[in-house]
């Protein structure tokens, strides 16, 4: 029965980057997915290696930023976290708000709580793909929790 929920159910990676643990946004950002009615299906906190940091952002490889961002990603602690729901992909990427955040919406966690592009705070994958593919790059399958919040009939319908 577990098994067949999870097939239909979408789910996203989200990372709370270095800047985001420093200036303890980790239970505000927690908070807002929570009480969205997002499900947390995985989630660690750890030190990213230069290897993971290039392939996760490998997209980015030839933009003049990208070593400033690996230097970046990898200099302290972040949450990396898989989220579960319906549209949760789309959706948490509206709740992070634009990639600027001086020009990030306010009420986006981009939006409220940040001023600089290279300091954003949060990532989220950005389309079904990119979900996927961050999901097994960060995650083991046995790392991922699946579970019946009891709530659910309170946020679906
Ligand atoms: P995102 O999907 O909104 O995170 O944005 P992108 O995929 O375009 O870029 C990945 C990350 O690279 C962003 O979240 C920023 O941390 C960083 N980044 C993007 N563009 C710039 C830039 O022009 N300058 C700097 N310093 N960092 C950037
Ligand atoms: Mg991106």
């Amino acid at each position: 029965m577990t098994t067949q929920r999870n097939i239909a159910v979408e789910r996203t990676f989200l990372a709370i980057k270095p800047d985001g643990v420093q200036r303890s946004l980790v239970g505000e950002i927690i908070r807002r997915f929570e009480a969205k009615g997002f499900t947390l299906v995985g989630m660690k906190f750890m030190k990213v290696s230069r290897e993971l940091a290039e392939q996760h952002y490998g997209v980015h490889r030839e933009r003049p930023f990208f070593q400033g961002l690996v230097e970046f990603i990898t200099s302290g602690p972040v949450v990396a976290m898989v989220w579960e729901g319906d549209g949760v992909i789309a959706s948490a990427r509206k709740m992070i708000g634009a990639t600027n955040p001086l020009t990030a919406e306010p009420g986006t966690i981009r939006g409220d709580y940040g001023v600089n592009i290279g300091r954003n705070i949060i990532h989220g994958s950005d389309a079904p793909e990119t979900a996927q593919q961050e999901v097994s790059l960060w995650f083991k399958e046995e790392e991922l929790a699946s579970w019946e919040p009891s709530l659910t009939p309170w946020i679906k319908e």
